[in-house]
């Protein structure tokens, strides 16, 4: 197979794990005999240094040309006071419009070596394996009318949170299509008994499901799915929620794996003819210019994305498994960064992709 992928490395450690990611995506080509059509795009902070705009032109136009895009992560302290539009997170923005990725997942799991860096007891978080399904395009982020107005005691600030049949349906959807190949349990995550998108959500939710007779579909409330998750994460396969609550669960989820440089995410869109989905490939950490340019970042969220994008975009689920496993393979072998081994000797940014890249 022939994978055309656009590289984004973006500001501070989003280079460095990058250019691990893309190392280990070499050598996965080189393994399993396909052939890499690599490009490499400005993003974020480099990109307004080099062209003005956090998201140039010719991002958008790569882009559109790639079959899946794999990101670093953008952000830069220079620019923290900078307005909205000129700030390099912009880019983020834009590069997610221009894919119309409309559904965010997060894996999240406990390896068995990182166990005792979750802050919750091992026997309860041990053999969590879930993911997020987030609905990214809609919700009460997005809905209008919004904004502040009036002055005094009656300045009032509006947010509205809106949903449609169809982008319920859509994320519904992609949900069950991932239980399909997972344990077989869809968990709805909405607050149906305030909100009335909420009673739309689980409407339409309850219709998506009778397409998929093998999958168990449950509802659980937003406040008791938050104290779930760190009661008895083992119970979630998929949970799938709009967009706000999914950005706190999520949040919330990624806590239980240890280290946030862990954490791979995947951004998916429309399915393509070939049944692959469109997809934005990124770990789910920020620059952290606290580290920058050290060569101490973990690359290993950025690796795990590389193994997001063999499956869903590619549909290369046996290469997909085996970066995973060489990742499960550096973790019990000690090889890991200082955040991960806070004493002792630990390895850099460089060591952990050359040793991921010989496990493979
Ligand atoms: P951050 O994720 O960059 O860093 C938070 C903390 O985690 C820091 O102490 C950092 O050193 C540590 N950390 C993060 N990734 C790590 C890794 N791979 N290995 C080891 N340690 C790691 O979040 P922040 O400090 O709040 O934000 C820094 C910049 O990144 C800001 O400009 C912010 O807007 C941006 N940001 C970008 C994204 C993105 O590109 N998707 C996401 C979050 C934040």
């Amino acid at each position: 197979m022939q994978l055309k992928v656009l590289a984004l490395p973006g500001d501070g450690i989003g280079t460095e794990v990058t250019r691990e990611a893309v190392k280990v995506l070499r050598r996965v080509v080189e393994k399993f005999s396909h052939t890499l059509d690599l490009t490499e795009g400005l993003l974020g902070g480099i990109a307004i240094h080099k062209t003005g705009q956090p998201m140039p032109d010719e991002t958008a136009r790569l882009a559109g040309e790639a079959d899946a895009t794999l990101l670093g992560a953008v952000g830069l302290p220079e620019f923290d006071n900078a307005p909205p539009l000129q700030r390099p997170e912009r880019g983020l923005l834009g590069i997610r419009k221009i894919l119309g990725v409309y559904a965010n997942l997060r894996p999240v799991r406990t390896y068995r070596s990182l166990i005792d860096s979750s802050p919750l007891k091992n026997e309860r978080v041990e053999g969590t394996d879930m993911i997020i399904v987030r609905e990214l395009t809609g919700g009460i982020y997005y809905g209008t009318p919004r904004g502040i107005e009036g002055s005094g005691d009656t300045e009032r600030g509006t947010n509205t949170m809106t949903y449609t049949r169809s982008e319920i349906a859509r994320i519904g959807r992609m949900a069950f299509h991932l239980a399909t190949q997972r344990r077989k349990k869809v968990s709805s995550v909405d607050k149906s008994n305030v909100l009335e998108t909420s009673q739309l959500w689980r409407k339409v939710m309850v219709e998506v499901a009778a397409g998929y007779p093998d999958v168990e579909l449950e509802h659980v409330l937003v406040d008791n799915c938050a104290m779930q998750l760190v009661l008895n994460p083992r119970r979630f396969d998929i949970v799938v929620t709009e967009n706000m609550f999914g950005d706190i669960l999520s949040d919330e989820g990624a806590v239980i794996a240890g280290s946030i440089g862990m954490l791979p995410s995947a951004s998916l869109g429309e399915k393509r003819p070939s049944g692959a989905f469109t997809g934005l490939y990124e770990p789910v950490h920020g620059s952290a210019p606290d580290i920058a340019g050290q060569d101490k970042a973990n690359p290993l969220g950025a690796i795990g994305s590389v193994a997001a994008m063999l499956e869903y975009s590619f549909g290369l689920m046996e290469e997909a498994a085996a970066v995973n496993r060489a990742i499960e393979t550096i973790l019990d072998s000690g090889r890991v960064t200082a955040d991960l081994k806070p004493k002792g000797a630990s390895a850099t940014t460089t060591q952990v992709g050359d040793a991921i890249c010989e496990a493979l």
